[in-house]
């Protein structure tokens, strides 16, 4: 479905990061891919993992170092010539903020939570986009459903998704002219390096299972074929959107327990 296109993934941590699921899923479709890393410490797992894709291109970012993301699209377009798609698979909150009461978030830790897991992907996209020209590009973005609802403990983050699908949708206007499509993918919760910042995910996931219509959890791989799709042509009608991967539990509007159900 990606053969002869080329893509970049933002968020590879290590093998159970959505990020990695993406990226292995793309290749396995024939992309040819660039990898990020945040920092010196993962940059071994990550290229340990990139081992297994073709040819890939692997580069250092931090998202908050408007330095770093120039040199990464700089290296993309000398080495690919163009883009067709890029997943951001980035968040980030202290995790004193992932706890507590919301009405002590500090303005520091507001700040770094939208910097990182927002703003980002204003910065990423805007630097892709000439490099889609002409490409029917496509961004993937990662959301959570604690962007639209209250879930205990998500806290400064949910606050931060609500504004990533907020840019969702106006970086889709704003690119759109150019034939970028900008979508996101909100995820059920997943154990992952991330989300164990989050106190409580353990009943969060226990809870999921119960309620959700599939009664089930989600699962790196589900994410990572909605993103395939998302990065194809099939689904060249589709922008500024938020497509749920979550085993349903969003329709749900009670929870019944589950004897009761
Ligand atoms: P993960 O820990 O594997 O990935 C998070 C990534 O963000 C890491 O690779 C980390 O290096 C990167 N990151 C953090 N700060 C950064 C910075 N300053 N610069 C560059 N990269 C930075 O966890 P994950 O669960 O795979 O998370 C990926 C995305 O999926 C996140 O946006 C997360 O909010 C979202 N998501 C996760 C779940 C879940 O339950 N795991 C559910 C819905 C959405």
């Amino acid at each position: 479905m990606l053969e002869g296109k080329t893509g970049i993934v933002f968020g590879i941590a290590n093998k159970r990061s959505i990020a990695w699921a993406i990226a292995r899923t793309l290749a396995q479709h024939g992309a040819r891919l660039a990898v990020t890393h945040q920092n010196e410490r993962l940059e071994e797992k990550v290229r340990e993992l990139a081992g297994q894709l073709a040819e890939p291109l692997i580069l250092p970012c931090d998202a908050s170092e408007d330095d770093q993301i120039d040199a990464v699209f700089k290296a993309v377009e000398e080495a690919f010539g163009g883009l067709d798609f890029l997943i951001h698979s980035i968040a980030f909150a202290a995790r004193e903020d992932l706890e507590g009461d919301f009405t002590d978030t500090s303005r520091a830790g507001y700040h770094l939570a939208q910097d990182i897991s927002a703003y980002s992907l204003i910065a990423l996209a805007r630097r892709a986009a000439p490099l889609m020209a002409g490409r029917d590009g496509s961004v993937v973005t990662l959301s959570y459903l604690g962007g639209e609802r209250v879930v205990p403990h998500y806290n400064v983050m949910g606050v931060a998704k609500a504004a990533l699908e907020a840019n969702v949708r106006y970086l889709a206007h704003s690119l759109g002219p150019r034939g970028i499509r900008v979508n996101a993918i909100s995820a059920g919760p997943i154990k992952t390096l991330a989300a164990s910042g989050i106190s409580g995910l353990s009943k969060m996931l226990k809870s999921v299972a119960a309620v959700a219509p599939l009664r089930r959890n989600t699962q790196q791989a589900e994410v990572a074929d909605t993103a395939l799709f998302l990065c194809s042509h099939l689904s060249r009608g589709i922008t500024g959107e938020v497509i749920y991967v979550d085993a349903g539990y969003h329709i749900m509007g009670m929870f019944q327990p589950p004897e009761e159900a």
